[in-house]
Parts: C-alpha cells; sequence; structure tokens
C-alpha cells in the first residue's frame, strides 16, 4: 500500500487524482487472498485513509475539501471492499478444494491399505502408519475390538453401521487443532466404514473357505458311498454266485476248480478293499501313529514286493545303494504304502518291468518306483493322491480296478513317518513316484563306539 501510494505521486502528472485509486487495488486483492477476509478489509480501509491523506486535497489531512472527491473516495472503499471479498471467497473454495484432496487421498490410501493384502490383521500396522504421517502425529495404531486407552493414550472406538465397535484407533492424548479436526470429522468415520468392509471381506473369505472344505468332505463320503456299494457289492455278488454253483451235484472236477478259485480271488479281492478302507479310516482319524523301530528299507520293500498284487504281471527290478543307513519308522506302515505304488506301477505299466531304486541324498533315503506305463498327465498330479480318485485310466485296468485309495493311503503313511511323496511323469513314457524319508542319527551305532 505504501508503494501505491509513492506510484501515485509521478501517475498524479498524467491522470486526475480522483481517478487514482484503482491503483490501491492489487494490494487490497493480495491481502485478502492471502490473509483472509478481516485483513483484506482492513487493507481497503488503511488504502482510503491513505490516499486520503497523501492525494486527495487538503493533503496532509484527513478532511476533505471537494464533496467529489468524498464521491470518488466512498466508490473506491466499496470497490476495494466487494474485491477483497471476492478474492477470500475464492480462497477458501481453493483451501476447501485442497482439504477435499487430501480427505480424499487419505481415504483412498486407507482403503489401498486395508483392503490390498489377503487379511485385515496383517493391514493394521500399516494403515496406522498412514494415519500417523496424515495427520503429522508422533503415533497411531489400530487393535480390533475393544482397546483400552491410559493418561498418554486417546483410544477413539472405530463402529459398524449399527453401533457396534469393531476395532480401536490408539492416538497421542492432546492432538489439537486441525488435526484434531480432521481426525475426528475424516479419519475416524472413513476408517469405521474401512475397517467394516474390511472384516466382512475376511468372514466372506472364511465362510468361502469352510463350505469349499465341506463341498469336499462331501464328495468324499459320497465317493466312498459309491467306492462301498459298488467295490464291495461286486466280489460279493461273484462270490454267492460261485458258491450256490457250488452247491449243484453236476460239476466237472475243472469246474469245480474254477468256481473255487474264483471265490478265493473274489474274497482277497474283498480282504484287499477292506483293509484299505481300514487303513484310510485309521489315517483320516489319526490312529496312524507309527511305532519306531530301527529297519531296513531293503526288507520293507522286498516285503512289499511280495505283498503287491500278484495279479499283476510285471517284473520288479530292485537295487539298493550299499550306503544306505537303516530308518527309524513303522515296517508295517511302509510296506503298505511301497505295496500301493508297486501294486500301482505293475498294473498301469501293462507287462513292462518296474524299477525300485534306493539311494542316500543328504539327511534323507530317496526311493523311487519307476514304470513304463501311460504316465500322468500335470493336472492330475496332486489329485491322484486324494482318497477315492481314480484317474481316467483306472477303469480300464480291468481285472483288478483300483479303488482309488492306494496312492491317498501311501501319502497318509509315509507323511505319517515323516517322509513326502512326490510323482514325475513324462505322459506316454512313464511315471516315477519319489518318496523322501528323514534318515535319524543312530543311537545304538553311538552306544557302542563310546566308551564302556
Ligand atoms: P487306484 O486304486 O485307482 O490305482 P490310486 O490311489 O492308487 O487308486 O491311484 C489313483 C489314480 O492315480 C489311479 O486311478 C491312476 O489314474 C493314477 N495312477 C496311480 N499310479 C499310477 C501309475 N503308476 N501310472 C499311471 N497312473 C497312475
Amino acid at each position: 500500500m505504501a508503494g501505491a501510494t509513492a506510484a501515485i505521486y509521478p501517475l498524479k502528472l498524467l491522470a486526475p487524482v480522483v481517478s487514482l485509486s484503482v491503483v490501491y487495488l492489487p494490494a487490497v486483492l493480495l491481502v485478502s487472498a492471502y490473509w483472509g477476509l478481516a485483513l483484506g478489509l482492513g487493507a481497503a480501509l488503511l488504502s482510503a485513509a491513505e490516499f486520503n491523506f497523501f492525494h486527495l486535497p487538503p493533503v496532509g489531512r484527513f478532511t476533505i475539501a471537494d464533496s467529489r472527491n468524498w464521491v470518488a473516495l466512498a466508490a473506491f472503499t466499496v470497490v476495494a471492499v466487494v474485491a477483497g471479498t471476492m478474492a477470500e471467497v475464492a480462497r477458501s473454495r481453493a483451501l476447501e478444494a485442497e482439504r477435499g484432496r487430501a480427505e480424499a487421498d487419505l481415504a483412498a490410501a486407507l482403503a489401498r491399505e486395508l483392503l490390498a493384502g489377503a487379511e485385515t490383521r496383517a493391514a493394521l500396522g500399516a494403515t496406522a502408519r498412514r494415519i500417523s504421517e496424515a495427520l503429522g502425529i508422533s503415533s497411531a495404531a489400530i487393535v480390533l475390538g475393544r482397546g483400552e486407552g491410559d493418561e498418554r493414550r486417546l483410544a477413539l472406538p472405530l463402529r459398524a453401521g449399527d453401533g457396534v465397535q469393531l476395532a480401536t484407533l490408539i492416538v497421542p492424548v492432546g492432538i489439537k487443532g486441525p488435526a484434531a479436526q480432521r481426525l475426528r470429522e475424516q479419519v475416524v468415520p472413513a476408517l469405521s466404514a474401512l475397517v467394516a468392509i474390511a472384516l466382512r471381506r475376511d468372514a466372506m473369505q472364511a465362510a468361502a473357505v469352510e463350505t469349499e472344505a465341506l463341498r469336499r468332505s462331501d464328495d468324499v463320503k459320497t465317493a466312498l458311498l459309491r467306492a462301498v456299494s459298488h467295490d464291495l457289492r461286486t466280489p460279493l455278488t461273484a462270490i454267492v454266485a460261485a458258491g450256490h454253483a457250488l452247491g449243484t451235484g453236476s460239476l466237472t472236477a475243472e469246474e469245480r476248480t474254477e468256481l473255487s478259485s474264483a471265490v478265493v480271488d473274489e474274497g482277497e479281492r474283498l480282504a484287499a478293499l477292506v483293509e484299505k478302507l481300514l487303513d484310510l479310516s485309521k489315517l483320516q482319524a489319526g490312529r496312524a501313529a507309527p511305532r519306531r523301530d530301527w529297519i531296513s528299507i531293503d526288507d520293507v520293500l522286498q516285503a512289499a514286493r511280495e505283498a503287491s498284487a500278484p495279479a499283476a504281471a510285471s517284473d520288479v527290478r530292485m537295487s539298493v545303494d550299499p550306503d544306505v543307513p537303516e530308518l527309524r519308522a513303522d515296517a508295517a506302515q511302509l510296506e503298505r504304502a511301497f505295496a500301493n505304488l508297486l501294486e500301482n506301477a505293475r498294473r498301469y505299466s501293462g507287462g513292462q518291468p518296474v524299477s525300485l531304486h534306493v539311494r542316500r541324498s543328504g539327511s534323507r533315503v530317496i526311493v523311487r518306483v519307476v514304470d513304463r506305463g501311460p504316465g500322468i498327465e500335470p493336472g492330475e498330479r496332486e489329485r491322484i493322491f486324494e482318497p477315492f480318485y481314480r484317474g481316467p485310466r483306472s477303469a480300464s485296468a480291468e481285472p483288478w480296478a483300483g479303488s482309488g485309495l492306494g496312492l491317498a493311503i501311501a501319502r497318509g503313511f509315509i507323511e505319517a513317518n515323516g517322509g513326502s511323496i512326490t510323482v514325475e511323469s513324462l505322459p506316454g513314457q512313464g511315471s516315477s513316484f519319489l518318496v523322501a524319508l528323514p534318515i535319524e542319527p543312530e543311537p545304538v551305532a553311538a552306544a557302542a563306539t563310546a566308551p564302556a
């Protein structure tokens, strides 16, 4: 304004003084735009006073001689006040927009933090950090449920639409000014809504997982019923029919032998299936705790080779590296697992030889059961371990059509003994089931070398 007063001196030589009050307007506009209406109005009045004092005759006094100058001064004052007010309106609109943008940015950032992750609980830390950064406060924390404040920490409840407290925002006490207002008016409502959405999402995800688990266990039960009704009934029907036929008198010795071997075969098939069902139910009920003895894997595999389906013709070639140590495991369970693997390998390899390799790899013993059968498609390699899952080829592999239980039992027993089983396969060329069993340090050997 002093600048404007000074600038008017030279301008007076070019224009009538009454028209020069406009020189003050930029100053009034600037003050209003930067510092608000009160100072803007002050600037308008001060400008009018300066103009009157320094430039309107009589100069050096606040009186005015000519009434036309009164009009000029009044007009200037009105224009300056209106201009100042408008500048203030523009200023507050800009501030409002800026605040709105910050609000939207914060809400978006909070939504990103809370909803981007898989689980709400894990996202709370990062969300709280965003809030403390946005408000410029030293710390903030969010806890699910009801959190407690104390003399240094203020607990702000975050409620769902129905008023139930879902979580608590904890901030330091003594937040003042705009931060306190933003906290109350923006952060708490936005955060409450977002936490409610995030928790609802968690619940829906959990429900989906549960439904899937129920569906799967339902599938298992349906499959069990189907397996039991079909697989148990087929051999039973054959046995009953053979029994009836044996009872009729007029049979040749050859017919008699054929019928009695049918009874034995079907009976064995039935016994094997019942055994598998029992194994599976033990595993599923968690009653398959292994008896841990020191065992030779060589012996276990020999026994499994003998136990695996005699109806399958393939020859089994076995090689065991000399450095394979004894294992601490349940021999009966492992025998069952390997018998199932060998049975499959022999059944699916269509007469081609099956091989068994045993070697040591670090702290594990690796057993590979390799066949040259049809192999297993990539999409099936996990599913084949599910109980009652039968691949597309199982049905055609008569006469020993599978039950879909063999691999589930094998995996169950192997894992119960601390091992793991996976399959590698080149479809069309064969499959290789890979079993890894842990080696335990041998206490017997340690005792033998210890001084007596
Ligand atoms: P199954 O009694 O039907 O053989 P399993 O649980 O032992 O039941 O095997 C599940 C499915 O895995 C089989 O139906 C078959 O499709 C597939 N499978 C298992 N072993 C082999 C193998 N050695 N070669 C090809 N497919 C196999």
